[in-house]
């Protein structure tokens, strides 16, 4: 087989989890390109419906399952797995950060931030595992962060950063346990890329955020797309357990 063949979505049935923005858009078409049949899940259907619509227009039959992951996890796999007759591939890449000094955050703050992007993922991939695990295998990617490595800058963001660590050490732990059913559990962690969630043009973060990172930049969506398209095919077959940094160079200080 041609190496980049292994690289090929075609006919794998894809859920990514924030998929009407940012991020998770951007991992949306690159596995459509890839091949695979998508469905994009998050909370506000128009927005959903309006990522898909453009998606459509540029030849991707993505379909959208509208829900709230933290209160409804099982039911948007369930339906998603039934609306594309399977599922091999989840992207967990839904998140939130709130920049606030420790001592100022209310508990039920911390709770939003944990119950997305540590709870959420739990779920969800419980779910999309149950069924992975009846069909003989699959690939899960997380979405973690640079913010388990390091602690950001100059803004503090301390329930963030533990979310996303939690998430890196969950994707080994289930690697270890779901590798007998052939279903492997990888992550990315990006650095700062250009979205709705980090201001990354704003003249105070710039001597951190960017000056201090070793390519001197931020990154665009379609920067992480190829890594996740990467982890979630064959390609990595011999991935599992594994977190992959993207960040221009940013930990290497
Ligand atoms: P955005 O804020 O641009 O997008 C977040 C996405 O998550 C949206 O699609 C949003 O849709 C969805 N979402 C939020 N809350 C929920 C919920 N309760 N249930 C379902 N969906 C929800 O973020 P990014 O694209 O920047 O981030 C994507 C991921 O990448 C996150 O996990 C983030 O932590 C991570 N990351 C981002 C970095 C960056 O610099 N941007 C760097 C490193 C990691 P809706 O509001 O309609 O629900």
């Amino acid at each position: 087989m041609h190496v980049l063949d292994t690289f090929r979505l075609t006919g794998r049935k894809a859920l990514v989890t924030g998929g009407n923005r940012g991020l998770g858009l951007a991992f949306a078409r690159g596995l459509a390109e890839a091949g695979a049949e998508v469905v994009i899940t998050a909370r506000d259907q128009a927005r959903n419906e309006e990522a898909a619509a453009t998606l459509r227009d540029e030849g991707h039959p993505v379909q959208v399952v509208t829900g709230d992951l933290v209160t409804d996890a099982e039911r948007i796999v369930t339906e998603s797995a039934a609306a594309l007759g399977g599922l091999d591939i989840v992207i967990n890449n839904a998140g939130i950060a709130i920049h606030r000094p420790t001592f100022e955050v209310p508990q039920s703050e911390f709770d939003t931030v944990l119950d997305l992007n540590l709870k959420s993922v739990w779920t969800t991939s419980i779910a999309a595992a149950r069924i992975m695990k009846e069909s003989g295998g699959g690939s899960i990617v997380n979405v973690g962060s640079i913010s388990s490595i390091i602690v950001n800058r100059p803004q503090w963001q301390a329930s963030y950063n533990a979310s996303k660590a939690a998430v890196h050490q969950l994707t080994k732990s289930l690697a270890a346990e779901w590798a007998p059913y052939g279903i492997r559990v990888n992550a990315v962690a990006p650095g700062y890329v250009k979205t709705d969630m980090a201001p990354v043009d704003r003249p105070e973060f710039k001597a951190r955020w960017i000056d201090d990172s070793v390519q001197q930049r931020y990154a665009m969506p379609e920067e992480i797309a190829p890594t996740v398209v990467y982890l979630a095919s064959d390609a990595a077959a011999f991935m599992t357990g594994s977190v992959v940094v993207i960040d221009g160079g940013y930990t290497v200080y």
